[in-house]
This record gives structure tokens, sequence and C-alpha cells, in this order.
């Protein structure tokens, strides 16, 4: 099937759905889906259905924003198409309850398999797994909307399609049979897990280990993975492991089941944003694992693990442009109708100016994230250190841009009756994960020195 038929088939999927939610009164559908961890704080039950007004966390004005787009002309036809599918699931069903779930740190696990339905779970997936098999450039423009409205469940969502694009890429055939169908629906939920307590930024340091077991052709794993997103609440977590020697060549990778004996979960962390999806800490205790469950050769765990983040940051970085997006828009809806001085703000010079180089690092930003989709979609020497770069700087300017929008809204855009302050927490941390910004300039300058030689 085409892409445009795909776009066009979720489409009509999409209009099913509408009309059978309307049929219901637009009760929010699913019951609870995924129990909590023990002992989490972060709900992932049931959507509330409040009315979306109650939970805006907004003004009027902010609830009828809708992305003004500026950059049309580049996008083809399928991904006109694909934008406008996402537009719509994100207006409809992320920002009307978007401040609620920060708020109440709800994970909307049910929201998450809409999406799924749409064609959002698998972005990057085979069809024959249920996937969309669509290119990153096509990834970046449906994140960008989604998280228009919503950059924490949209980040999440980013981080489930990262793993599942792992599993695509080096799985074997029956890894993926096993695992990406019911991944790629949402039925089942990734996570990452990299990071430990004493080896972030220096990831081939991690000391977890998986040793063959002994007269048994399993792995036994032990350690511990910190900040893991959806920590807690997913079900398989991809897991780098150290099968060999010290450093990035004595790593390997691992699904684990959420069931798995041995595996259990740190409290769920409080977080300054991404407050509607669950970080905990991953704690490996004699977890017994299958051979089948390695992912790639033992040693290949390190080049998996970046190769897979190379896609994950410009995800993250799609989600920064999204938001900041959002910023822009709704700074110049306050500052139309805000009047000081006798007039709208809007009329100062000043003003304009300050929207008007907001919205350039916007669309640099885009600009940025686009050239690094590509690069990756061709399979382009400089795929990584264009990812690391469109990072680095979108995250960055994103960042800027929102704490400016929060700035034009003057006093109100720090009360939570505005939905800036969110942008600005949730964007924030986009600078720090998926390797920090001053390790994207480690790569950069890396691959630039490489390149020289
Ligand atoms: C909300 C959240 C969700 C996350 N989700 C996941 C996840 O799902 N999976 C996962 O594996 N990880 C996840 N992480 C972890 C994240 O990737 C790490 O926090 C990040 O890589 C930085 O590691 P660190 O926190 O240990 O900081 P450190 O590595 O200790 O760095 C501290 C500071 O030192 C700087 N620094 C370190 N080394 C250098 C250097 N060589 N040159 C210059 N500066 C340097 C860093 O840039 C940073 O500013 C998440 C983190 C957060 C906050």
């Amino acid at each position: 099937m085409g892409r445009l038929q795909i776009a066009r088939a979720v489409l009509g999927a999409e209009r099913t759905w509408a009309a059978r939610s309307s049929q219901l009164g637009l009760n929010r559908c699913c019951s609870a889906v995924t129990k909590a961890s023990e002992g989490s704080s972060t709900s992932v039950q049931e959507s509330p259905s409040a009315s979306a007004s109650e939970h805006a966390g907004g003004n009027a004005a902010e609830m009828n924003v809708r992305s003004r787009t500026w950059d049309e002309h580049r996008l083809t036809a399928d991904q006109l198409q694909f934008r406008s599918l996402a537009s719509d699931f994100a207006e409809n069903e992320l920002l009307p309850f978007a401040a609620q779930w920060d708020e109440q740190k709800h994970f909307p696990v049910d929201v998450l398999r809409k999406a799924a339905k749409l064609g959002f779970g698998g972005i990057f997936c085979g069809h024959d797994v249920g996937g969309s098999q669509l290119s990153r450039a096509d990834g970046a423009v449906i994140f960008e909307a989604l998280a228009y409205a919503d950059v924490s469940t949209t980040a999440y969502l980013t981080i489930h399609n990262m793993c599942a694009s792992l599993i695509e890429r080096f799985g074997t055939d029956e890894q993926r049979q096993a695992l990406l169908p019911e991944l790629t629906s949402m039925e089942l939920l990734a996570s990452y897990c990299l990071t430990e307590p004493n080896s972030g930024s220096d990831a081939a340091s991690l000391q977890s280990t998986a040793r063959r077991s002994e007269g048994s052709t399993d792995y036994i794993l032990n350690g511990e993975k910190a900040f893991i997103s959806g920590g807690g609440v997913s079900d398989v977590y991809l897991i780098m492991a150290r099968t060999g020697e010290p450093g990035p060549k004595g790593i390997s990778c691992f699904y684990v089941e959420k069931d798995s004996k041995g595996l259990s979960f740190g409290r769920q962390e409080d977080k300054l944003g991404w407050r509607s999806q669950p970080t905990s800490s991953v704690i490996l205790e004699d977890v017994r694992v299958p051979e089948r469950n390695l992912i790639g050769k033992e040693g290949q765990g390190f080049n998996i693990a970046m190769s897979a983040l190379d896609g994950g940051r410009i995800n993250i970085a799609t989600c920064s442009v999204g938001g900041a997006q959002f910023c822009v828009d709704a700074a110049q809806g306050y500052v139309s109708s805000r009047k000081q001085f006798g007039k709208a703000i809007i009329d100062f010079q000043n003003t304009q100016f300050k929207l008007a180089d907001m919205l350039t690092s916007v669309q640099a930003s885009r600009f940025m994230v686009s050239n690094a989709a590509t690069a990756l979609d061709s399979k382009s020497p400089w795929a990584s250190a264009s990812a690391a770069m469109a990072k680095r700087f979108a995250t960055d300017e994103c960042y800027l841009v929102a704490n400016d929008a929060l700035q034009l809204h003057g006093g109100y855009g720090y009360l939570k009756d505005y939905a800036v302050e969110r942008y600005v927490r949730d964007l924030r941390v986009h600078t720090i994960l998926e390797g920090t910004n001053e390790i994207m300039r480690v790569v950069m300058a890396r691959h630039m020195m490489k390149s020289q030689t």
C-alpha cells in the first residue's frame, strides 16, 4: 500500500472512530488499561472524562490555537495529509487534556493506543508487523504536530517508536514477529534503558552485566538503569548490559519483559516537566532471559543503542519544534488582545520584533531537524552528526522561544492558567536527555575532526 493510501486509510479510521465517539457522547473510551507499578504515583488508568474547557489550563484563545504552517511548500502531498491527521488528533485528543495530565501525573495509555490506531505506534516499522513504514522525514512532521498540543505525551510516543524501530532494524525476523505487532498497536509499551546511576554521558562505561548462566545458553542480568521513561509501566525493556570487555565493544542489547523474575522498579521520579509520563529506575537482580532475547550479536549493543539515538534525537528535537510553535502562536494571540499604555502590546514594535525572532528560531530549528531526518533516511555519513547538530540547536533555541513566550505573557505566563509555563517545563529536559547538548557538541566535533583526516 502506498503512503497516500495509508494516510487515506487512517483518515478513514479516524472518521469511523470519531463517529463512534460522538455516538458515545464523547465518553472517553477504554477501561483501565495498564496497572500502575507498585508504589507508582503516576496514574495510568482510564483518562479522565472531564470536558475540555474545564481542564484546558489555558484561556479560550489558547484552546483555539492551531498550528499555522510555515513550511507547506516543502512538504509532500503525503506529508500534508499526515500532518492534517496528526493535528486533528492533537487538537481533539491531546490539547484539551494535557494540562490535567501534567497536573495529575496521569499517563494517558488509552489515548496513546488511539494514536496507535492511526499508525503512530510503529511509524518506522514494516507493514507486516502493523507499522506505517514511513520515513524519518514523515515521522518528524507527525511528531511536530502532536507535540504542538502535548510535548510530554508525544515525547514518550517518540521513545516507544525509537524502541520499536530498534527491534525493526536489528531484531531477527522471529523477534520482529514476536514483539512488533503488539508494540505497533501499543498493546505493549516499550522503554529504552541505557543510562545508569554512575554512567550518564559516558554511556560506554555502563556496569550492568549479562553473564551466561552456567550449563545453559540463558543470560543472567544484574544492575540498575536510571531515569527510564515509561519505567514501571512499560511492558518491554530494551536493556544495554555488559557481556564482555570494558568499553563500548563489551556491551550487548537484550529485551526483558516486565513480568520477568528479578525485575523491579524504583520510585516514580517527581519531575519539573514530562509529568504525563512515568520515569523510574529499572533494577535487575538475577534476571534470567533466554538467548533469543539478545538483539543483534554480542558486543553490538552500544552501536545499536547509538544508532537508535540518532533517530531519537531527531524525534526529541521535533517535539521541541512543535512545542515552541505552540508558544509562538499562543504569545501572538495573547499580546494581540492584552492592552497596556492604551494599545495592544503587539502594537509595540519591540513585541513584533520579538515575535519575528521567535518564529525565525522555530523555523530554523524545523529546517535543521528536517535536514537531519533526510540525512538519516538517505544513510548519509553525516547522519549522526546532523542529528546531534539538529538536537543541540533545536532544543536550545526552542526552549528559549518558550521562555520568551512566557515573558510576553507577563505575570500571567507564570500562572498555570496559561499553557506556556507547561511548555517551558516540558521543553527544558530536551537539552539534557538522549545525550546532553554538551555531548551533542562532542559528537559533532568528533565527526568534524574525523572528516579532516
Ligand atoms: C526525564 C528524563 C527522562 C530520561 N529518559 C531516559 C530513558 O528513557 N532512557 C535512558 O537510558 N536515559 C534516560 N534519561 C537519562 C538521560 O539520557 C541522562 O540524564 C543524560 O544522558 C545525562 O546523563 P547524567 O544525568 O548522568 O548527567 P552527567 O553525564 O553526569 O552530566 C552532568 C553534566 O556534565 C556534562 N558533561 C558530562 N560529560 C561531559 C563532557 N565530556 N564534556 C562536557 N560536559 C560534560 C553534561 O553535559 C551535564 O551538563 C532521562 C533523563 C531524564 C531527566
